[in-house]
Order: structure tokens, then sequence, then C-alpha cells
């Protein structure tokens, strides 16, 4: 049975937006599903200060431009919240949705992105963007020289402190235990720099008015309660890459979930598969999501012209 496109897109965030542009130039059908908001995880930034062409906008009018850019250029934009992938017959991928939907396509692009974990204290939600942020390459300009906190106790959290203590923070960085997952040497180069460790602790309320201005926090030895005044609050405590679908149809994954591409081609271990952005795990800012969408869509264009006919 004929696929119903080219090059079938899962996730319409910068990866995905970007690779159905470049597949449309080189030709290829495209289509693009999006199961949650169109534009990505990048509609939820406020506001965007390093992508380049923009001194500053917000991430929902970026979002919104390459959604419009990606349609303009022929794309089909369709609502699915993808289940499965399966291999369709006759060759090509089937992505079928939790409606029962099926869409097919003779290479497959898997954006589906990361999500960053929550620390799951009283009022997290409510001070995103308004001092609370999962992003410190994103954000932490921002806080120059502001107080702030930074929860976790892996690597990731130790280079957020780092490069706030740079920016003449003084950084408070809060984790629930005395032990750290990050490189020593990490650990060592925060305490030189004047990071203050806040050990054996757990935030349990963010607060603050408009915008954060405290965190509580509680030793869970002492149990004695407390309140650190900070104007940014940066939870590093995980990401989750959203890559079961391409568990599910055997592409590799990483031992932390993301799927391993070849950096060259964004190819992934099955043949006609390709993979972009935040799910690849590599530096999950826009500009490499993009970076690796064009890539994709090259690649799958290339692969299509290369392959033996049926
Ligand atoms: C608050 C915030 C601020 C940020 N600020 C910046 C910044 O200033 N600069 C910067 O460079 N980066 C910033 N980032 C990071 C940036 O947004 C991401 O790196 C980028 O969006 C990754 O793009 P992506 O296309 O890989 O994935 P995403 O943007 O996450 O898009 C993936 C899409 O796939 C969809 N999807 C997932 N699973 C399915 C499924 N089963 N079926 C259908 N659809 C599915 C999702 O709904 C989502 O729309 C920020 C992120 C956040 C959250």
């Amino acid at each position: 049975m004929a696929c119903d496109c080219d090059l079938l897109v899962i996730g319409s965030g910068p990866a995905g937006l970007t690779a159905a542009v470049y597949a449309r130039r080189r030709g290829l059908g495209v289509t693009v599903l999006e199961g949650g908001t169109e534009g990505g995880y990048l509609a939820n930034a406020p506001n965007v200060e390093n992508y380049p062409g923009f001194k500053a906008v917000s991430g929902l009018e970026l979002a919104g431009r390459m959604l419009e850019q990606a349609k303009a250029a022929g794309a089909e934009v369709a609502r699915c919240e993808v289940s499965k992938i399966e291999k369709a017959e006759g060759g090509g991928f089937a992505a079928v949705g939790m409606d029962g939907s099926r869409f097919t396509g003779k290479t497959l692009l898997l954006a589906t992105g990361a999500e960053h974990r929550k620390l799951g204290a009283k009022s997290e939600a409510e001070y995103a963007g308004k001092g609370v942020s999962y992003c410190a390459t994103c954000d932490a300009p921002l806080f120059a020289g502001k107080p702030v906190a930074v929860i976790g106790g892996g690597s990731a959290a130790f280079a957020t402190a780092l490069m706030l203590v740079d920016l003449k923070c003084r950084v408070f960085l809060i984790h629930r235990s005395k032990d750290f997952r990050a490189e020593n040497a990490l650990v060592e180069k925060a305490k030189a720099k004047g990071v203050e460790l806040v050990v054996d602790t757990v935030v349990t309320e963010i607060k603050g008015d408009r915008f954060v201005n405290s965190v509580a926090v509680t030793n869970v030895l002492t149990k004695q309660a407390r309140e650190i005044p900070v104007n940014g609050v940066f939870i590093a405590v995980g990401i989750k890459p959203m890559s079961e679908l391409a568990a599910a149809l055997g592409v590799e994954t990483d031992a932390a979930g993301f799927v391993k591409v070849d950096l060259k081609t964004c190819a992934t271990s099955v043949p006609g598969v390709f993979a972009a952005g935040d799910v690849t795990g590599w530096f999950k800012q826009i500009v490499a999501a993009t970076a690796q969408g064009a890539l994709a869509a090259t690649s799958a264009a290339d692969y299509l012209k290369n392959k033996p006919q049926a």
C-alpha cells in the first residue's frame, strides 16, 4: 500500500518544523503530527534571547512563525497524539493515534522532545517563568547579580550553579542529601567559587508575589524549616526524553532513554528512521533542535533517493 507521505514527522517543535521546511525544499511530501501544543516546548518559553535574528522574542511568537513557515512550505500539520509506531505493510512506517487515526510515511522523524522533571514543590507551576526555570542556558542571564537557588545534586545542577556564580549571583545549591551524583571536580569548583551548599534539605514551597522572592525549605534530618530569600529557582532534577515510541519500534536509546543518532546525519539504528532535537539529548536548545531537524530532513531525502527500488 502506498504511504501517505515521504517524511512523517512526530512532534511540531523547532526540530520537527525545521525538518518540514527542509524536506519540502527537497521536494518531499511531509506530514507533521502533533499531540500537544503546536510549536512544542518552545511555545512555553517566556522570553528567548539566544536565537539568532531576534534580540528577544516570546517562545509563542517564535513557535508560531516556525509553524507558519512550515505550512507555507506545503507541510501538512495534523493533530494526533501518537500512541504507537509500527512498520507499514509494503515498507515505510505507520503512526497510530490515540483516537485510532493512522498516518503512514516512507521515512520517519522522531522529534518528540523531552520533559524537564518537576520538583513537586508547592507553587512550582504558578511561578514557572516568573522566577522558576528549568533551563539555565536559557534563563541564567536574566538573574545576573541576584540571589538564586539551584535544586539538584547532579552535574547539571552544579554546572547551573557555576554559570550563575559567574554571573555574580549569590547561589544556594539545595540538595536532599549530602551525597552528590555530580562529578567531584564540579563540586570542588563550586565550593571554591563560593556556592553555598544546603544539604539534607528539601524545598517544600516556592513563595513570592508576582515573582519569586523566597523558597521554603526543611532539613530532612532535623525537620527544621526556614526560608531562603531568592529571586530565581533553577530546578535541575533531570530530564525525561519522550522516547517510548522510539524504543517500542526497536530504535536504540542510551541509558537515560535518549535516542542514539549519528550526529552527521541524525540517522537512528533503524534504517529510514531519523531523530532530532531534545529527544536525542544533544544540547537541548532551539538552535540545536533546528540544526538537527535540517540535517535529519536532508538525510531522509538522501535515503529515499539512494534506496534501491522495491
Ligand atoms: C520554559 C522554557 C524556556 C526555554 N527557553 C529557551 C531559550 O531561551 N532558548 C533556547 O534555545 N531554548 C529554550 N528552551 C528549550 C527549547 O524550548 C527546546 O530545546 C526546544 O523546544 C526543543 O525542540 P524539539 O523540537 O526537540 O522538542 P519540543 O519543542 O519539546 O517539541 C516536541 C513536540 O513533540 C510533541 N510530541 C511528543 N510526543 C508526541 C506524541 N506521542 N504524539 C504527537 N506529538 C508528540 C510534543 O507535544 C511537542 O510539541 C526553553 C524551554 C522551556 C520549557
